[in-house]
């Protein structure tokens, strides 16, 4: 089978697209036939190295498909099944081996294949930000920086989902109407105008209840300038790079504030949540209540442009691989 493998840290011309046996599932374990593979900044951080890891490997985290072999002890699953799974390394390949606990089921009479590789990731993370690290209630105000990428468009939905007031912060006008369109009350060009300025003129000098801040060394301190007394700022990635040391002293002298640094890991710990988060987001799709926007599919010889394009801020929503 085709593999998408690196065997040095570097930029997208480490990725080589590489033939690979078909691997066989072990006892608890499952081989899905993939029918999209997600992309994903951690895919990135991955490559690059500022996530260690062993080499060489097969990059990718994230997928649907449909299963094909079940390893012993495995009686969740069976054959012509289709699941989606993030998190299980190996994802940037034709079929992957998986632990049968980290799969979900879905009905591909109500969402594609294709549609569940793309929200498993980026939409469980929206969903635990919203409802679990900052739990999101009607009345509330929320700033989400880079709202028309793969996470911030869904992160928008479901923030207005949970009745909150959505401020965005995007680069460029095109992705002012998309994240406009997944329901953010107003949107800044963080690229033109400071964003610190911005949000208190839109709470009219109160600031933000929270913060969700994915893109990291800049817009960091700029975020914690933008909350309210008592505020969250939720620093869920560096897609600009990683946040310099900080001086806690300056949370109080903001306000008192609070910082957290989550993962999706700490949020999908156990079976029950997991299902929970993705079953969420599969009804809401099937119920037309949440759009997720596939803004690139590449063929999977072409990870590396994928890498290029999302790396580059050119791309909005969602990338996936297809076979
Ligand atoms: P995005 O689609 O959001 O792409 C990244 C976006 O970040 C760009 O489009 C760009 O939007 C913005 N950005 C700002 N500065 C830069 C820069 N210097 N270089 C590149 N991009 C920049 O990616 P994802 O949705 O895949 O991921 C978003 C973030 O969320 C990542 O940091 C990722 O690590 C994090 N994440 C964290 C998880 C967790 O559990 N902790 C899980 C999933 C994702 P614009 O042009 O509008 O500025």
């Amino acid at each position: 089978m085709k593999a998408v493998r690196f065997s040095e840290f570097g930029g997208p011309e480490v990725l080589r697209y590489e033939d690979v046996p078909v691997p066989e599932p072990g006892s608890g374990e499952v081989r899905v036939k993939l029918a999209a593979s997600g992309v994903n900044f951690i895919d990135v951080y991955q490559r690059t190295g500022l996530y260690p890891g062993e080499l060489p490997r097969t990059l990718g985290n994230e997928g649907a498909g449909e299963v094909e072999a079940v390893g012993e002890g495995v009686e969740e699953f069976s054959e012509g099944d289709f699941v989606a799974f993030a998190g299980v390394p190996g994802a940037y390949a034709e079929h992957i081996v998986a632990p049968a606990e980290k799969l979900v089921p879905f009905n591909v009479t109500y969402v594609e294949a294709r549609m569940a590789a793309a929200v498993m990731l980026q939409g469980m993370t929206a969903h635990y930000l919203t409802h679990s690290t900052f739990p999101l209630q009607e009345g509330q105000t929320a700033l989400v920086h880079a709202a028309a990428g793969g996470v911030g468009l869904l992160l928008c939905q479901l923030a207005k989902m949970r009745g909150a007031t959505v401020i965005g912060t995007v680069s460029t006008e095109e992705k002012a109407e998309l994240a406009r369109g997944a329901g953010a009350d107003e949107v800044i060009l963080y690229t033109q105008h400071d964003f610190v300025e911005e949000t208190r003129r839109i709470t009219g000098g109160e600031g933000v209840d929270v913060v969700y801040d994915s893109v990291g060394k800049t817009t960091f301190d700029g975020s914690l300038d933008s909350l309210k007394p008592r505020g969250y700022l939720v620093l869920f990635g560096a897609s600009s790079g990683p946040v310099p040391p900080v001086d806690l002293q300056v949370l109080n002298q903001k306000g008192g504030l609070f910082v957290t640094r989550p993962s999706l890991a700490h949020y999908t710990a156990t079976r029950e949540e997991l299902l929970w988060r993705a079953e969420s987001l599969f009804t809401w799709i099937g119920q037309n209540n949440l759009s997720v926007r596939i803004g690139g599919a590449y063929k999977l010889s072409e990870a590396d442009q994928a890498h290029r394009d999302l790396e580059g801020r050119k791309t909005t929503g969602k990338l996936i691989l297809l076979p």
